[in-house]
């Protein structure tokens, strides 16, 4: 997609290596007519598909899952990663490896929100192992939804979460490939 290629051109910045900041359109100040155009071309992609609901991850996922929340006319659910007092004790649960803090984490979501005639897109910001999108997946299965896709906004083509999602059967749609970073600079693929 054009428009988050360009995006990333000016204002990404490579940090350690191999983690892309964005945090001026999407990790923290949210570019709202990205975000829109970003939707409607989730839309297009999964247009032939039936989806009711849409599932993201707290808390990066939830600002795009919202917007695309709109063109598919569905709820958005969101895996919890810090649970309150007031979260039901019924739950899904999954155990997610973080890449960015390097630390293992339970998402949750709450039974209720997930029903076995459910059929789900799972929408989130970047794809680099895989992990976050897998323990979604986990979840929706529990729940006996049927995942009908994953939507990621930034794709690092170079790790292997695409291979191991379509590897579950599921399908992948991202909209903007990342083949690599070289001297701080993002290569596109
Ligand atoms: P995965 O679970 O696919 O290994 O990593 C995806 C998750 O880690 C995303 O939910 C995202 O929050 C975070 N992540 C992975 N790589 C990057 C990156 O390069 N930049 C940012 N901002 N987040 C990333």
């Amino acid at each position: 997609m054009q428009l988050l290629k360009e995006k990333i051109m000016d204002e990404g910045a490579v940090i350690d290596g191999n983690i892309l900041k964005v945090d001026s359109f999407l990790n923290h100040q949210m570019d709202i007519q990205l975000f829109n155009a970003m939707g409607k071309e989730f839309k297009k992609r999964f247009k032939n598909k039936e989806i009711n609901k849409i599932v993201t991850i707290e808390s990066s996922g939830i600002g795009i899952a919202c917007i695309t929340a709109q063109y598919f006319d569905a709820p958005v659910v969101f895996a919890k990663k810090h649970v309150g007092a007031n979260m039901s004790l019924h739950v899904y649960e999954a155990k997610v490896y973080s890449f960015t803090k390097k630390q293992y984490y339970t998402i949750k979501v709450s039974k209720e929100f997930i029903k076995s005639s459910d059929k789900i897109l799972i929408i989130d910001d970047f794809l680099a192992n895989g992990n976050a999108a897998k323990g979604l997946i986990e979840i929706c299965n529990q729940g006996g939804a049927k995942v009908q896709g994953v939507g990621i906004a930034i794709e690092k083509g170079f790790q292997n979460g695409r291979k191991s999602i379509e590897a579950l059967g599921v399908r992948v749609e991202s909209l903007g490939i990342i083949e690599g970073f070289s001297e701080g600079k993002v290569i596109f693929k």
